[in-house]
């Protein structure tokens, strides 16, 4: 049995890949190249940059498996390999640890004014009074979103002693209550939370869940963190709360548009960036290879 491995991933997805399977690793392979040799295989595992289109499932006549190492599988048809009877698999539990210290970074870099003050620093400045910030214990955590990532944020933030609330309607209540968190609705959490955090996906009903209506009634202190994907806070009207010093500050890792290229909101100092990093870590990666290569390794054993 033949595996393409067409994206670099994790040397240890591979070596446990090999134990059943030749395994050819091409992570240059050009669309063309993929398309006459996809034949070949019976599997094939791809990160982000190699697109499995509609042409290439259509050719793939061994293929029984398409394997994203990682979050989303943008890059691949799914309806396309459904109707051939190819399963489709990734591995979204890889990155939640990781997102979720992401998320507590920018909370205490919000906090704490950590990415102005480094930049004032390194500008030879020692302008202590400017960068007087907030402690997390004791403030309200707002999560939206209590999934995978979202309730490793919940555990991380309790240690932190802070008090948690939850807006989820797809949570089951009792499970809320075995996990000792208050659920409540949007306004509720938006109102009474000091800190809130993002972790739902982009959908119709998510998009710009996050507006003009929803930043007023935040406290004018409260923070914003978005770790989940663009498009969910409408960055106009996160721009002009705070600008006007509407809310006191938002950290953000995906935007409406990727880079966020001229985007007005990156001239605004209570505003933390990073650049979709969230899930980039060495151990994410890591067991993102192992997790796929392992769904691999049933599906090739049958
Ligand atoms: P998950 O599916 O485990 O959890 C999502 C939660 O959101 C679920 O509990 C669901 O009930 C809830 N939800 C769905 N629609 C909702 C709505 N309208 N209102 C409130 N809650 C709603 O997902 P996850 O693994 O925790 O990931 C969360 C998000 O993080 C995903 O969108 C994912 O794309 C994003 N993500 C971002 C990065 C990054 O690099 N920044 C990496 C991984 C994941």
């Amino acid at each position: 049995m033949k595996v393409i491995v067409a994206d670099s991933i994790n040397q240890k997805g591979i070596d446990n890949l090999k134990e059943v399977a030749e395994v050819v690793v091409d992570t240059d392979i050009t669309p063309e190249e993929l398309l006459s040799t996809i034949s070949e295989y019976e599997a094939i595992i791809v990160r982000s940059r190699t697109k499995v289109t509609r042409e290439v499932i259509e050719k793939a006549d061994k293929l029984k498996i398409i394997a994203r190492a990682g979050v989303g599988v943008d890059n691949v048809d799914i309806e396309a390999a459904t109707e051939k009877g190819i399963m489709v698999v990734n591995a979204p539990e890889s990155t939640s640890i990781t997102v979720a210290e992401h998320t507590m970074g920018m909370m205490l870099t919000a906090a704490r004014k950590i990415a102005i003050a480094d930049k004032s620093v390194k500008e030879d400045k020692w302008e202590k009074s400017r960068f007087m910030g907030v402690e997390l214990r004791n403030k309200t955590l707002g999560v939206v979103g209590m999934g995978r990532i979202g309730s490793q944020v919940v555990n991380r933030c309790k240690a932190f002693e802070m008090d948690v609330i939850v807006y989820d309607p797809y949570l089951p209540k009792e499970v809320a209550k075995q996990m000792g968190i208050d659920l409540a609705d949007l306004e509720t959490v938006l109102k009474v939370s000091d800190f809130i955090t993002i972790h739902v996906p982009l959908t119709p009903e998510t998009k710009h869940l996050i507006s003009k209506k929803e930043l007023e009634i935040m406290k004018d202190d409260a923070f914003v963190v978005n770790c989940a994907r663009g498009g969910i806070i409408d960055e106009d009207a996160l721009y002009d709360a705070l600008s006007n010093d509407k809310i006191g500050g938002a950290a953000l890792d995906v935007y409406e548009e990727e880079p966020p290229k001229g985007s007005k909101l990156l001239s605004l100092d209570n505003l933390v960036a990073t650049p979709h990093i969230a899930a980039s870590t060495k151990e994410a990666q890591r067991d993102a290879a192992i997790i796929v290569a392992n769904e691999v390794i049933e599906v090739l054993k049958g």
